[in-house]
């Protein structure tokens, strides 16, 4: 890849990321503003509640799904928490984990945490490799947990009476109150995550998000895979160095791991001209240009939601009176 398109390829992901992260601190604002007309007893919201605040509602999106196969409908309450939630996965099972590095908020301030301790301390740390190999399971355990739990255990009657219940009509307050009142703990655990996140690389994202273990699953299916024409490289390591997710890049002729994020970083950084490249199987030609993929990534997900506004499946059934009456239950509603 010649250097203009490999900054080129640099510039989109980061302009995108960026630019997807100011969209969701912008949602998560309005929902504050309009949160805060109910608790100020206000007769009506400053704003519009944004459905896309349900995006931070991945478990409760799951119980969703469930609903959705058991019955054949999307619940009213949270539709836009399902739609995001199958919109990603569709990415993922088309585009490999490419929601981690190319959209996800958390995956964005990763990125940004262990590049700035790169600055800072000159390089970031591996853990040994067992040690390494060992936490990267715990993300896979928590998925197991919450799939048997919800998708294997929960029968039913249980989904419906806790997707028609108060817990999950104000899932999303509780959520926004999570950011704004933290508790000691909280605030410990989120301390030490991100003092971690400046020295290893994508701290959370490779060891502790199940979220992202999900994709890594889905994206196994991906016709999308990191391709290395082996007789073009000279074998620098230049893209295992690099990589987020520590993959062994330079090693095979595709990266198959579930672990890939399909950040491109390898590709960017591979000195040796379409040696390494995001293509799926069938493409056997020229290398594809470099905006074929970010556009895919960008287009599926807004696909996704659009189909879910065009169907219906976006706006909550919940109006401001029923956050209104709601809203003072909070400290009784634990479950
Ligand atoms: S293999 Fe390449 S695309 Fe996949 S995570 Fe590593 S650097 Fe990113
Ligand atoms: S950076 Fe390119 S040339 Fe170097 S090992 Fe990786 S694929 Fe081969």
């Amino acid at each position: 890849m010649d250097i203009r398109s490999m900054k080129s390829l640099t510039t989109i992901r980061l302009i995108v990321q960026w630019c997807f992260l100011f969209w969701v601190v912008g949602i998560g604002i309005r929902f504050g503003l309009f949160i805060n007309s109910v608790e100020n007893g206000a007769a009506a919201p400053l704003v519009s509640r944004p459905p896309g605040v349900e995006g931070f509602l991945p478990i409760g999106a799951l119980t969703s799904l469930k609903y959705w196969l058991v019955t054949g409908k999307i619940h009213p309450v949270h539709p836009a928490a399902l739609v995001i939630f199958l919109a990603i996965l569709l990415m993922s099972l088309l585009a490999k984990k490419s929601f981690c590095s190319w959209l996800c908020p958390v995956g964005t301030l990763s990125e940004g945490a262990y590049k700035l301790g790169q600055r800072l301390f000159g390089r970031n740390y591996r853990l040994w490799r067992w040690f390494d190999l060992g936490l990267r399971g715990i993300k896979y355990l928590l998925l197991l947990m919450f799939v048997k739990l919800i998708l294997l255990d929960m029968p039913a009657e249980a989904l419906s009476s806790f997707l028609n219940g108060p817990y999950w009509a104000v899932s999303d307050v509780k959520m926004l109150h999570f950011f704004t009142h933290m508790s000691v703990t909280t605030v410990v655990v989120l301390a030490i995550l991100v003092f971690l996140s400046f020295f290893y690389k994508m701290f959370w994202c490779r060891y502790f998000c199940p979220y992202g273990a999900l994709l890594g699953l889905a994206s196994l299916v991906s016709p999308f895979k990191i391709r290395r024409d082996s007789i073009g490289c000279t074998g620098c390591q230049r893209c295992s160095a690099a990589c987020p997710s520590e993959l062994a890049v330079h090693a095979g002729s595709a990266v198959s791991s579930p672990e890939c994020t399909g950040c491109l970083t390898c590709v960017a950084c591979c000195p040796e001209q379409n040696v390494l490249a995001m293509q799926p199987a069938f493409w056997r030609k020229q290398p594809l240009p470099v905006w074929v993929f970010p556009t895919l990534v960008v287009f599926v997900f807004i696909s996704g939601i659009a189909a879910g506004m065009v169907s219906g499946h976006w706006d909550t059934s919940l109006r401001y009176a029923d956050y209104q009456k709601l809203i003072p239950l909070l400290p009784y509603l634990s479950h």
